[in-house]
């Protein structure tokens, strides 16, 4: 009953509703590491939001910087402007960019969401190697089952079969893998095998010719397409192969930013550095939508320093560094920082691990993989009714009192990192309990 009107009314895309003709949830009020539904019943997050809100929910000091800066300075526009704000967020940014001082990624350009980051990047990265005078580099590489938000520059990028359906006329340029989860079953962390399969890149190269291939862009561990790990080596073999070619590497970090594997970027977890880094979600906390590209030096300063360059490529939002959204991240990055966040994951790594390990061996689960605060759960499929299975224990979950999210039979779990160590065991036994249900 509460539904109705909602579902009339608000077109949006949620596939899963549709696919099991279920209505929304519909979640009314959020504090600290729970959700309240219109039914008044409180729901542990599982999953940050959707991986956004890592420092949790009905943050006082992200509202109260919000609420002072709407009254201060609403709106200001960027072109031939600017607010000091943003210079703020972004000097504060810069001091926690990717890889740290030496990586030099600490040249930011705001956008309004993931998806814009990941257009911007890409548009960065072409007229990156126009600037060098390798205009022929106009291909961009994304990996089979890679998600990078749902624009076009996203999805002619990514390789969820679901994203492109309805768009096959867009080429697309994939390296033909999809990492190897059967051969790391159970894996605990980063898996040991499949590092040859980053030669994907390296075949590409011969295949296209290095002069046509301006970046490649991945997500250096896979969030949408259910929580896949880069086996060890993996990511260094593409930049070795990226620099080998003159070819610029894009972490897609929209998830990862922002303490979700332990450390501020997965670049610090692996250690291995881009050239261009995109990231949204846990910039503002979800509270307001932000992104942001965090570029190296050497691709800004030829861009925006070198001759004209920066004059080709017109580029820019209504709302980068949107006044408002800045003042959420900066609130944002303070709670990380009071809080330790940003390396809270990877105290709470080892817990995590072995209470997901724990689910091994119960009906359907056929694989569980984990990274800092990140999990998944696969599970097969039922004869004929693919996605069913993940969707009950959703279903059954979420009447339990716990948010989970699941794609397709994979259960993924990406919960804010403030969790304690009670709610992990909550999430877990809970799930536990839903799964010997949907077997
Ligand atoms: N890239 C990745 C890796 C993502 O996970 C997402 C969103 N889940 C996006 C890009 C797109 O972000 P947004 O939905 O904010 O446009």
């Amino acid at each position: 009953k509460t539904n109705a009107p909602v579902l009339e009314n608000f077109w949006m895309p949620f596939t899963a509703n549709r696919q099991f003709k279920a209505a929304p949830r519909l979640l009314a009020a959020a504090e600290g590491m729970y959700y309240t539904d219109v039914d008044g019943n409180r729901v542990l997050d599982g999953t940050a939001g959707l991986w956004c809100c890592n420092a949790g929910h009905g943050r006082r000091k992200i509202a109260q910087a919000v609420e002072r800066q709407l009254a201060t300075l609403d709106y200001a526009p960027t072109f031939q402007m600017g607010h000091p704000i943003a210079f703020d967020f972004a000097a504060k940014l810069a001091a926690t960019a990717p890889g740290g001082a030496d990586a030099k990624l600490d040249r930011i350009f705001f956008t309004g969401s993931g998806s814009e980051s990941v257009d911007t990047a890409l548009k960065i990265a072409i007229a990156y190697q126009r600037a060098i005078g390798q205009g022929t580099r106009t291909r961009i590489i994304g990996r089979e089952k890679g998600y990078h938000g749902v624009g076009f520059g996203g999805i002619s990028v990514g390789g969820l079969v679901n994203n492109r359906r309805v768009f096959p006329h867009i080429p697309a340029d994939h390296m033909r893998h999809t990492l190897d989860v059967e051969r790391n079953a159970f894996s605990r962390g980063i898996p040991a095998h499949g590092v040859e399969l980053a030669d994907d890149l390296e075949r590409l190269v011969q295949l296209h010719g290095a002069e046509t291939i301006a970046a490649v862009i991945v997500e250096p561990m896979s969030g949408s397409a259910g929580v896949i790990l880069p086996p060890k080596g993996y990511l260094e073999k593409l930049r070795a192969t990226a620099d080998k070619y003159g070819i610029l590497l894009i972490f897609d970090e929209v998830i990862t930013g922002f303490g979700r594997l332990g450390t501020p970027f997965a670049v610090d977890y692996f250690g291995v550095v881009p050239d261009l880094v995109t990231a949204a979600k846990g910039l503002t906390n979800g509270a307001i939508p932000m992104g942001a590209v965090f570029a190296s030096r050497k691709v800004h300063d030829e861009l925006m320093i070198g001759p004209d360059n920066a004059i080709e490529l017109f580029h820019g939002y209504t709302y980068s560094g949107h006044p408002v959204a800045c003042a959420a991240g900066l609130a944002t990055l303070e709670i990380y920082e009071e809080e330790r966040l940003l390396t809270r994951a990877s105290d709470l790594a080892e817990y995590w691990q072995d209470a997901l390990h724990s689910l091994k061996g119960l009906p359907s689960v056929i694989d569980i993989r984990n990274l800092g605060l990140v999990g998944a759960i696969e599970l097969a499929p039922r004869d004929g009714a693919p996605g069913t299975r993940a969707y009950d224990v959703f279903v059954d979950c979420f009447k339990k009192g716990l948010l989970i999210r699941v794609t397709g039979d994979i259960i993924a779990l990406s919960p804010p990192l403030m969790i304690e160590k009670d709610q992990i065991d909550t999430i877990v036994s809970t799930i536990a309990d839903a799964l010997k249900r949907a077997a």
